[in-house]
């Protein structure tokens, strides 16, 4: 699919146009990915960063925010509900905290996979590549790593860099995927300065990198960061709406038929009675319920009115369930693992 085609179909507002864009959609999940969806488990093990990220409540400067570390014991007691869950994964997620070191990252990994089945997914944020690499030989399977947007001025402006480093997670995602490690990535739509032309860009981006598991949200503005303020009313700004999350979620199924989509909870904010549903609907394949131990749920606020906090790790399953079975489609069983990574076909051309 050409920029220009991608373009025109984000710019749509035909509900007959748009009905055919869902309908090739789904027919290209269920084709490449089929019925199952895959349920995730996920835990919030630190809301400790120290990035300065402009749109993101955990942002070392929110000061007035209790932190957390969660201790080993309860990790490993929400691995424990994860399997007796049936789920196929645990996906470990923090903001980038280096009080979270090697080699304790190592030693959870290590227990989990010699004392579950459990595919384990890390997100941890920009970490070295022997950090990266310590955790791969200890078992990790996957490594999330949003880029974000495409555009490189928009990512420096929202996402600076730390002090004598330089943030470039395009090139960090190669690497991860160098070393073996089922490989996601995924973009905001609406950012404050984000063009049609950038997420027609990031879309062609995800099949150029060739990734396993794309996720994306909605921009949702936080009122405790810089970015909280709404957006300048500019004809080329694309908006962070709920249409124009499941447009990205179509158009990415179209470009990478083979990748693990997941519907996300931050579409669930915009629309908690039907987002995930119509995520599922319109071309994702994966959901993730919240593991992380309700205590924790609202100190992880990366974004205001976060669905999903007040429930237990049990009640997300539940409903979970509910809502698969509600579109007529299976609650997967096993790993999940991305189709496009067990194919090898990059179908993307030269990685830049
Ligand atoms: S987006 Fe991630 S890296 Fe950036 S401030 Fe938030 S938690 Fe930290």
């Amino acid at each position: 699919m050409t920029k220009e085609k991608i373009v025109e179909w984000l710019k749509t507002d035909d509900e007959q146009v748009l009905e055919g864009l869902w309908r090739q959609a789904d027919q290209a999940r269920q084709l490449a990915v089929g019925d199952d969806v895959h349920l995730r488990g996920l835990l919030e093990i630190s809301n400790y960063c120290v990035r300065s990220c402009q749109y993101c409540g955990l942002r070392v400067e929110s000061t007035e925010l209790p932190r957390y570390r969660m201790p080993e014991h309860e990790i490993m007691d929400c691995v424990g509900e994860a399997v007796s869950y049936g789920y196929g994964t645990v996906v470990m997620q923090a903001g980038e905290d280096f009080g979270l070191t090697t080699d304790w990252i190592s030693h959870i990994v290590r227990r989990i996979k010699t004392e579950t089945d459990l595919a384990v997914t890390l997100s941890l944020g920009e970490r070295s590549l022997d950090e990266l690499a310590q955790w791969r030989a200890a078992g990790a399977d996957r490594y999330l790593l949003r880029f974000e947007t495409s555009n490189r001025s928009l990512f420096e402006r929202i996402h600076p860099s730390l002090p004598g480093k330089t943030s470039d997670r395009i090139d960090l995602l190669k690497q991860i995927k160098s070393l073996g490690y089922e490989t996601g990535s995924g973009v905001m739509i609406g950012i404050p300065g984000q063009t049609w032309d950038d997420l027609a860009e990031d879309i062609l981006l995800f099949r150029e990198l060739d990734l396993d598991m794309i996720g994306v949200g909605p921009f949702i503005a936080h009122g405790g960061t810089p970015l909280g303020r709404p957006a300048e009313n500019n004809p080329d700004q694309v908006p962070n709406t709920e249409l124009m999350t499941y447009k990205v979620i179509a158009l990415t199924r179209l470009v990478c038929p083979l990748a693990n989509i997941p519907s996300t909870s931050a579409l669930a904010t915009l629309n908690l009675a039907r987002g995930r549903e119509l995520g599922l609907a319109r071309g994702a394949n994966i959901v993730m319920p919240n593991l992380t131990p309700k205590q924790y749920r609202p100190l992880y606020e990366i974004y205001p009115a976060k669905a999903c906090i007040d429930e237990t790790a049990a009640e997300c399953r539940a409903c979970m369930h509910g809502r698969i079975r509600s579109v007529n489609r299976n609650v997967g069983s096993g790993r999940g693992d991305s189709p496009n990574r067990a194919s090898g076909d990059t179908g993307s051309g030269p990685l830049r």
